[in-house]
């Protein structure tokens, strides 16, 4: 069974609303690109095209994909570079292309050696992350954080998160890790049967109005990401086998249920 056609294979819209996308076109207009400042002109994919298309393949209006938001469930997709895959423009054309665009590759090749890889991962097994970056593995380590910087900062830019998003800038800018965000590689989340990609929503525990800790989850078939924001401090569970660029090893735990 094609299961592109079973409207099973979701992609979920990570806030809770199904927003009108011409509102959101004459909003954007006045909006800067909260990595650099400059007129915001470009939206970034909330799943990376080259993740979708590598579970999907090919999506055309005859093989769509399906997309689910909390209100509304199967909207056909014709192809994996819609706009409904995108967040609003919050980035400048520069930072979201050639700025990030290392940062876009490090994830990339991250994300096939985890799915690709014989025998499948599962929760608990060290996976040797120099197979998948020889002889660089903490430089593009540092640079599949800064990948998850990015979406990070559209969902606290977008959803209005009381996170500060000038350390999430900085770090960009700079090419050093944000000291508080922190990445664990997860699977088992989905039923294997089913294809499917999409992005959590950012659940935040908030201590006297400021965000102490935040958890959201990238999903691409049977690999996640858990990024999570942490004050110094926080011992959350999630945070147990979660890896950071100042001290990733060659190896890092694969967490599951
Ligand atoms: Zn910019």
């Amino acid at each position: 069974m094609d299961t592109r056609q079973s409207g099973h294979t979701g992609f979920q819209w990570p806030s809770g609303s199904d927003r009108p996308r011409s509102s959101a076109q004459s909003f954007i207009r006045d909006m800067k690109c909260w990595i650099c400042g400059n007129e915001a002109d470009s939206g970034e994919h909330l799943i990376k095209a080259s993740d979708l298309k590598s579970l999907f393949g090919h999506v055309t209006q005859n093989s769509p994909l399906f997309f689910h938001t909390d209100l509304k469930r199967n909207q056909p997709i014709a192809g994996i570079k819609s706009d409904k895959f995108k967040y609003q423009a919050l980035l400048c054309a520069r930072c979201n292309n050639e700025r990030t665009q290392p940062h876009d590759r490090a994830w990339e090749r991250l994300s096939a050696y985890l799915r690709e890889r014989q025998p499948p991962i599962r929760p608990g097994m060290l996976v040797r992350l120099d197979r998948a970056f020889p002889g660089g593995v903490s430089k593009r380590m540092l640079e599949v954080h800064l990948f998850f910087l990015k979406l990070f900062g559209c969902l606290i830019t977008e959803n209005s998160i009381p996170i500060r998003i000038e350390q999430f800038a900085q770090s960009i800018l700079r090419g050093v890790p944000h000291p508080n965000v922190w990445l664990a590689l997860w699977t088992g989340l989905q039923n294997p049967s089913v294809k499917h990609a999409g992005c959590s929503p950012v659940e935040t525990v908030q201590l006297a109005g400021r965000v102490a800790y935040a958890s959201w989850f990238y999903v691409v078939d049977q690999v996640a990401v858990n990024v999570m924001y942490s004050e110094p401090g926080e011992h959350r569970k999630g945070l147990i086998h979660a890896w950071h660029p100042s001290s990733v090893g060659k190896r890092v735990r694969i967490v599951g249920q």
